[in-house]
Parts: structure tokens; sequence; C-alpha cells
């Protein structure tokens, strides 16, 4: 277990728009598995390559129900919508009210290169525009309406 440090805000590298993987390497393979154990340590939703510092298309997000890695994923088909709050392991402790399609549908590449589809509404559906976006760079804040507040937590950090 390799927990990497999460990138905040202010990083350059989370300006930059992220590389297509062209094969899962040992490396690579090796990246995914410090994604995930670094967002379940951060017990956050979902976290892009950018956020520990590597400039590649991969994407992990769990909403609860298990984990899922997507690898240069796009957003084929979008519907609905839903305003709400949101936030980001790269802006800790702060969200922001934002408004996203409710239904998202997603073509990207798993572990072993093979194409596959997943859609996904209400959170999900947050989670792939929100990780996504990181790909190229972009950040949910510049598309929060009104302020940024600070989340209050139930629990206290340990
Ligand atoms: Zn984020």
């Amino acid at each position: 277990m390799a927990i990497r440090t999460i990138r905040t805000e202010g990083d350059e590298v989370l300006t930059k728009k992220c590389r297509p993987v062209d094969k899962v390497t040992n490396r690579i393979s090796q990246l995914i598995d410090d994604m995930l154990d670094t967002m379940y340590e951060a017990m956050g939703v979902g976290l892009a390559a950018p956020q520990v510092g590597v400039l590649k298309r991969i994407v992990v997000i769990d909403v609860g129900d298990g984990p899922i890695v997507l690898i240069n994923p796009e957003i084929i088909e979008t519907a609905g919508e839903q305003t709400g709050d949101e936030g980001c392991l790269s802006v800790p402790g702060m969200a922001g009210k934002v408004t996203r399609p409710n239904y998202v549908k997603v073509r990207a590449l798993d572990e072993d290169m093979q194409e596959f589809e997943i859609e996904g509404e209400g959170l999900l559906a947050r989670a792939f525009c929100h990780e996504i976006d990181h790909l190229d760079g972009i950040m949910y804040t510049q598309f929060v309406e009104g302020e940024l507040h600070t989340v209050k937590y139930e629990e206290e950090d340990d």
C-alpha cells in the first residue's frame, strides 16, 4: 500500500492536459493501485492521475459501490441536470455548488486495455465529469455558482 501526495490547487500540474495511456506497464498498474489507496485514505470518491502529479489519462472512482478504474475515459453521452455541492481532494476542506448532467455515459479502457462503457447517475455522473475534467487541467472551482464554502465534518480528523 502506497499513499501518494495529493497536489493542491495552485500546483501547476493541475492545470495541464494529460497524455493518453498507450500501454499498461507495471508502473501504470502500480500507479493505479496507489491512486486507489490514496483516494480511500483521503476518504474521497474520486481521484485523477494529475492529482498525484502524473500527467496521464487515468481516473479512479468509488462512490460506495466498489472501485472503478478508467483509462483514457471519454464522456460519450449526457442527459438531465443536477445542482449540488461538489468538493475535491485538491481543494481540501472546501465545497461549492456546481451544475452537472444527472446522467453520464463514459467509454474507457480497463487495466487490460479493453474498451468498455459505463453509465452513472447522480453522484457517479458528477464524479465522472469532475475527474475527467482533471485530465484536461480543469478544476471544478471554475464552475462554482456563488462562493466556495468550508465543509463541516461530522467526525474529527484523527
Ligand atoms: Zn478533484
